[in-house]
């Protein structure tokens, strides 16, 4: 059985997810404050955390940092839609997704099943990646259509797909895109990231007008959904 823990200070919402959440056979711990929430996550050891990021004593960012700096337990944020940057410092501070407030009870629960199954924070990279009907072998560098012809990607390309790999199914922001791929001399530079994914997504996607696989998540950055 695994085990969750909400962080969320408004009561209403807590009752709303311990009701959803031990209906799916969840076990359900709370904590209505940031200072809480590391206590309870350390006392409980959670497989997965809820992270609200409006709290009365300070903020969910705070709490992800802390969590992060001795756990790699999958945390999801919860965020009202106006918390556009927020949003995006979380995800930076070590957030594996997030879910927008108010949320959809079947949303909620695919994004944390999908957390649980992962093993997010594996060292392990998939070595082949498979992309409509592209294959991709990362550790030789080697890529093949469907009827098994050559396709030339660039040294950067290749980057970029391990570091979407490494967070498959997660958001992996602009920032951090840059950051690994490019240096931090880069940050900033969101052209050349852009660039890139479309060109990965023409080489790629069996749509690259309607991406499958190399999502956009808009203004937050990058999320890889292998076959
Ligand atoms: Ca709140």
């Amino acid at each position: 059985m695994h085990q969750i823990l909400a962080v969320e200070d408004d009561p209403v919402i807590r009752s709303v997810l311990r009701a959803l959440l031990e209906s799916e056979q969840f076990r359900f711990v709370e904590a209505a404050t940031a200072e809480r929430a590391d206590i309870e996550a350390r006392a409980h050891k959670p497989d997965l955390l809820l992270v609200d990021l409006g709290l009365p004593d300070g903020d969910g960012i705070s709490v992800i940092r802390k969590v992060r700096s001795w756990s790699p337990v999958p945390i999801i944020v919860l965020s009202a839609r106006t918390q556009e940057e927020q949003k995006i410092a979380a995800l930076d501070a070590g957030a594996d997704d997030y879910v927008a407030k108010p949320f959809s009870a079947p949303e909620l629960l695919a994004r944390i099943r999908a957390a649980l199954r992962r093993n997010i924070r594996s060292a392990e990279v998939p070595q082949v990646l498979a992309i409509g009907r592209a294959r991709i072998d990362l550790s030789r560098r080697e890529a093949h259509g469907p009827a098994g012809e050559a396709i030339h990607l660039t040294p950067l390309e290749y980057r970029v797909l391990e570091c979407l790999a490494r967070h498959a199914g997660f958001i992996v922001t602009q920032d951090q895109l840059v950051r690994e791929v490019w240096g931090p001399g880069r940050l900033g530079d969101t052209r050349s990231l852009r660039v890139c994914m479309m060109n990965l997504r023409a080489k790629l996607e069996p749509d690259p007008h309607h991406p499958a696989h190399l999502i956009t998540e808009p203004g937050l950055g990058y999320r890889l959904r292998p076959d």
